[in-house]
C-alpha cells in the first residue's frame, strides 16, 4: 500500500511558518513591511512580554476593504502581484502570499480593518488555522494587526523563544531597520505599555540614525556616493574608530529592503581594511538601488537573501568609491587631550621639553638634529630614529615612521600592479631555496602572482627552487627571506579562507606584505631628504591615517588641544 501522502493545507502553512516566522521580531519585521506597502505614514508598534504574549501593529495606510479581509489569511493571496513578470520587477516587500497565513496558523490574529475613504470597517480573526466570521466594527481609517500567543499552536516552536529581554531586543532590532530606511514614516514603539521609542518623521536615515546610535556617530558618518547604469548607492560609513567587534552595525539596504549579502559585507570590510584591527568592523549604512532585472528577491522565505545579476560590479563600484573615500587623511585620529592630561605619555624628560620649546619656538635652532626645510616652510625632525615630528598648519603632528612608509609603499604599489606588472630585478647569482613539496605545490598555485608581483622562480631540483628575479622595489632583501615570507603570506591567507570564507585576495596580503618590507624600519636614521621625500609622497597619495595593519600612522595634536591640555584655556 502507497504510504506518500498530500499533506493537507493546515500542515502546509504551519510548515511555511517556520521558514518565515522564527520569533516574535519575524512578526514585526513581516507586519511592518505590510504597513508600508500599504502606504503607511505613521506606524504603531506595541508589544507585551517581548511580543510573545502580544504584537499589534496600527498603520494609517490604505487599508482592505471587508471582502478582501478572509483573503488577507489565505495562503499566497496577494494583491501586489498580478503576473509571473511582476515577479521580477517587485517594488513592494510583500509578494508571496504567506506571511499572515503563517502568522494566523501558529497564533490568535485579529485583523480590523477600513480603507481609506470608507465610512465602516471589519475585523476577522484566525485562531491556529482557524478563520472566524467577518464582522462589521469600527475603528480609524488604516490597519490594526493584533498576534496573541505566538506559537500557542505549536508547543515546540515556543519552546524556541528566548528570554522577554532577548526577544526585545530582535523585535527593537526589526523596527531599527524598518525606521532607518523609511526615515520620512512616524514609528512608535510600546513595550508593556510603555512608549518606548517615538521617531517623528525626519528628513533623512542621518536623523534616524542619530534617534538610534547617538549623535556623535550620526555626525561622524562620511557620505559617500556612487552610480552606474546598473547600480547606484548612498552610503554613510563612520570613521574607523567607532568600528565595533560584530556585524550588526553594518546595514545594507537593496531598494529599501534590509539585507545579508556576503559579497557587499566582504566588499565594505574590504574597503576599511587597512584602517582595522583584525574582527573589527566599521559602522556603515548602506542603501543601494539596483534597477529591476537586476536582482531576484525570490530566494529567500523572508527576503533577507537575495540573488544579483552581477554581484562582482557592485562589489567593485562600492569597494572602489569608499576606498577612495576612506584613504582621504580626514579620517586621521586625533588624540584626546583629555586622555593624555589622565596618563602623561611622556615624562618630563629632556626629549619632551626639547620638544615642547622646539614648538614654542624657543630655542629650535639649538635642538633640531636634522631640520629638513620642506617647500612648505614648515618645520620636522626625526626623534629617536622612530618618528618623525611635523609643524603642521593647526599644531603638530607625529607620524610613525615606518607606518606612514608602509602606506606609502602600499598606496605606490596597488598603482604601479593595477597599471603593469611590477619592475623586477634579475640576480646575478640565482639564489636557491629549500622547499618541501607542500610548499612548491603553494609556489606553483600562485605562479601568477608572484610573477607580476616580479618574482622569478624556477624549479631547482627535487626539493628546491631558484629564485632568478625579485620585486626591484626588494632587491637590496634577501631572496630566500622573500620566498619564505611570501609562503607564510600564503599559508595565513589560506587558513584565514578555511575559517572565514571570505578572505581578502591573496595578492592584496602579498602586496601588503611587500610594502611592509620595502618601508624604512623602526629604528632607521633618515636623511633629511629621505624625510622631505617621504612626506612629500605622502601627501601626493593621498594616504589614509592607518598603515597596512591597521595602526595608526600618525597622530596630530592642534595647538587647540595644546592650550586646552596646558589649561590656558577651558
Ligand atoms: P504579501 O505581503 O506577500 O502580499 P501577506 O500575507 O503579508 O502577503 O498579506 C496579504 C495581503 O493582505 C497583502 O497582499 C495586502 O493586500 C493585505 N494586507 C496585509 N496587511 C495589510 C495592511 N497593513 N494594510 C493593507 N493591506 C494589508
Ligand atoms: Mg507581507
Amino acid at each position: 500500500m502507497g504510504v506518500i501522502r498530500v499533506l493537507a493545507a493546515d500542515i502546509v502553512n504551519k510548515i511555511a511558518a517556520g521558514e518565515v516566522i522564527e520569533r516574535p521580531a519575524s512578526v514585526v519585521k513581516e507586519l511592518v513591511e505590510n504597513a508600508l506597502d500599504a502606504g503607511a505614514r505613521k506606524l504603531v508598534v506595541e508589544i507585551e512580554e517581548g511580543g510573545r504574549k502580544l504584537v499589534r501593529i496600527t498603520d494609517d495606510g490604505c487599508g482592505m476593504a471587508p471582502e478582501d479581509l478572509p483573503l488577507a489569511f489565505a495562503p499566497h493571496a496577494t494583491s501586489k502581484l498580478a503576473s509571473v513578470d511582476d515577479l521580477f520587477k517587485v517594488g513592494t516587500f510583500g509578494f508571496r502570499g504567506e506571511a499572515l497565513a503563517s502568522i494566523g496558523s501558529v497564533a490568535r490574529v485579529r485583523i480590523a480593518s477600513r480603507p481609506k475613504g470608507a465610512t465602516d470597517g471589519a475585523e476577522i480573526t484566525m485562531d491556529a488555522g482557524m478563520l472566524a466570521a467577518l464582522k462589521p466594527a469600527g475603528g480609524p481609517e488604516g490597519t490594526a494587526v493584533e498576534v496573541r500567543d505566538l506559537f500557542h499552536a505549536v508547543p515546540a516552536r515556543r519552546k524556541f523563544l528566548r528570554s522577554i529581554d532577548v526577544e526585545l531586543e530582535h523585535v527593537d532590532e526589526a523596527v531599527t531597520r524598518a525606521a532607518i530606511a523609511h526615515p520620512g514614516v512616524r514609528f512608535e514603539l510600546v513595550v508593556d505599555g510603555d512608549r518606548r521609542r517615538i521617531l517623528a518623521p525626519a528628513k533623512e536615515p542621518r536623523e534616524r540614525i542619530a534617534a538610534f546610535f547617538g549623535q556623535e556617530i550620526a555626525d561622524s558618518l562620511v557620505d559617500v556616493r556612487a552610480e552606474t547604469p546598473s547600480a547606484s548607492f548612498e552610503a554613510l560609513v563612520a570613521p574607523p574608530k567607532y568600528a565595533r567587534l560584530s556585524l550588526k552595525w553594518q546595514f545594507v539596504y537593496l531598494n529599501g529592503r534590509f539585507i545579508r549579502d556576503r559579497v557587499l559585507t566582504r566588499a565594505i570590510n574590504e574597503a576599511y581594511h587597512e584602517t582595522l584591527p583584525h574582527g573589527r568592523y566599521p559602522i556603515v549604512f548602506l542603501f543601494l538601488r539596483v534597477p529591476a532585472g537586476e536582482v531576484d528577491v525570490n530566494v529567500h522565505p523572508t527576503k533577507i537573501e537575495v540573488r544579483f545579476r552581477q554581484v562582482w560590479r557592485v562589489h567593485d563600484l562600492l569597494l572602489g568609491a569608499l576606498r577612495q573615500r576612506l584613504l582621504g587623511s580626514e579620517l586621521a585620529p586625533r588624540l584626546d587631550p583629555g586622555s593624555l592630561a589622565e596618563r602623561p605619555f611622556v615624562p618630563m624628560r629632556p626629549s619632551h621639553q626639547e620638544i615642547v620649546e622646539f614648538f614654542t619656538g624657543n630655542q629650535a635652532e639649538a635642538l633640531v638634529q636634522a631640520p629638513a626645510l620642506l617647500t612648505t616652510g614648515q618645520r620636522v625632525f626625526q626623534l629617536h630614529d622612530r618618528y618623525l615630528v611635523e609643524e603642521v598648519e593647526e599644531g603638530i603632528r607625529i607620524i610613525d615612521q615606518h607606518a606612514l612608509h608602509e602606506r606609502v609603499m602600499l598606496e605606490s604599489l596597488r598603482k604601479q600592479y593595477a597599471t603593469s606588472d611590477m619592475p623586477k630585478q634579475r640576480l646575478l647569482l640565482p639564489a636557491s631555496v629549500e622547499v618541501d613539496p607542500r610548499e612548491k605545490a603553494v609556489l606553483d598555485e600562485h605562479r601568477t602572482v608572484l610573477e607580476s608581483m616580479g618574482f622569478l622562480i624556477e624549479d631547482f631540483g627535487p626539493s628546491s627552487v631558484a629564485v632568478r628575479a625579485v620585486p626591484a622595489l626588494l632587491s637590496a632583501s634577501d631572496p630566500g627571506r622573500l620566498v619564505r615570507d611570501f609562503l607564510e603570506v600564503a599559508k595565513e591567507h589560506a587558513q584565514t579562507e578555511k575559517k572565514h570564507g571570505h578572505a581578502v585576495p591573496l595578492l592584496d596580503r602579498a602586496l601588503e606584505f611587500l610594502a611592509c618590507r620595502a618601508a624604512v624600519k623602526f629604528g632607521e636614521r633618515l636623511a633629511p631628504e629621505e624625510i622631505e621625500r617621504l612626506l612629500k609622497d605622502a601627501g601626493e597619495l593621498d594616504f589614509s591615517s592607518t598603515c597596512a595593519h591597521g595602526r595608526p600612522t600618525a597622530i596630530r595634536l592642534t595647538l587647540d588641544d595644546l592650550e586646552r591640555f596646558f589649561k590656558r584655556r577651558r
